[in-house]
């Protein structure tokens, strides 16, 4: 029978790293730590930062925000808001919004929510049925990823956060490295950095704690310590072009351990290669609503011009 490496509590999980098997216990601390050393190697964190945490109340921001409430302990003037963006989906959103109010109270860390239809004056759904009419539709991930980035930077400076954490994982970050790949994308490619960027103009530095941190290992966390979160699937989620990368990839993985790490570690040795990354696209303030862009007009500003939405960010 199947024994633990760590004590004798019964076998829970086996870690990918160093195979050994973990009982429920010694597995959650093993990931409390992992994330502790990612933010020690990246340096993501000072002792006085106040965390904007994306929160959507999904499986995977649901654990980083169990893990980082318990890993600030150690930093006492760090401080956490949790942070939800209501992209405005209905049957979608709409329920995941009580669940995060619910997660936030029991791990009392103040919350804000912040609408599209509040910042952009549309919802979510609103802006894809108009683009839907047009010639080259873009697909909804992309115009959501755009607009949830700058609605997030912007509640993040609202609640006066210094960093803002997303909960990237290390599936997510292969697969970025790997799109960006896929679409020949050099720029995007290289600014991919693990290290937080340096605060640019209205830009604040995000940091992903997760992303030595798996999928399944995510998964076996929230089940280890029983965590409630909404796992009601995105009805634009079919869209992406993420899911063919990521069934390549946990093919892969499946077939070839550590293929997930192999790609961030690779990146992670180009990208120290390449000097100056910065200066590959000057940034710009754009030149309606006054954002920090690599475009003389932000992609946020441009898409809604595109559509035909009256522009509310525009000066
Ligand atoms: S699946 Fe796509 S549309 Fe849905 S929330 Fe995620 S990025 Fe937005
Ligand atoms: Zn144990
Ligand atoms: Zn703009």
């Amino acid at each position: 029978m199947l024994q633990s490496n760590c004590c004798q509590n019964p076998p829970f999980m086996r870690d990918f790293q160093s195979k050994k098997v973990y009982c429920k216990t010694h597995f959650t601390g093993l990931i409390e730590d992992r994330v502790q050393k990612t933010i020690n190697r990246y340096n993501l964190l000072k002792r006085e930062d106040h965390i904007g945490l994306g929160y959507s109340g999904g499986k995977d921001s649901t654990v980083l925000l169990d893990v980082l409430s318990k890993l600030i302990e150690r930093f006492p003037q760090c401080t956490l808001t949790a942070i939800t963006i209501d992209e405005g989906i209905k049957g979608y959103r709409d329920d995941c919004l009580e669940i995060t109010q619910k997660i936030t109270q029991k791990y009392q860390i103040p919350h804000v929510i912040l609408s599209f239809k509040h910042i952009y004056g549309a919802t979510l759904d609103q802006i894809i049925e108009k683009s839907l009419t047009m010639k080259h539709a873009m697909s909804a991930c992309a115009i959501c990823g755009i607009l949830r980035r700058r609605a997030l930077n912007y509640a993040a400076r609202q609640v006066n956060a210094t960093k803002i954490a997303t909960a990237h994982n290390l599936d997510d970050e292969a697969q970025s490295i790997l799109m960006n790949l896929v679409r020949g994308d050099f720029s995007k490619f290289i600014r991919l950095t693990r290290a937080p960027v340096q605060k640019f103009g209205s830009l604040l530095p995000r940091i992903r704690p997760f992303v030595r941190v798996t999928e399944p290992e995510i998964v076996q966390y929230a089940y280890a310590k029983e965590l409630e979160y909404h796992s009601f699937p995105c009805p634009y989620a079919s869209s992406a072009m993420r899911n063919d990368i990521r069934t390549f990839l946990s093919e892969m993985e499946k077939k070839r351990p550590s293929t997930l790490q192999n790609v961030v570690n690779l990146h992670d040795s180009l990208t120290q290669h390449v000097p100056k990354v910065t200066n590959l696209d000057p940034p710009f303030l754009c030149q309606k609503c006054g954002e920090v862009s690599t475009h003389e007009v932000c992609p946020v500003c441009l898409l809604l011009d595109n559509l035909g939405f009256e522009n509310p960010l525009e000066k």
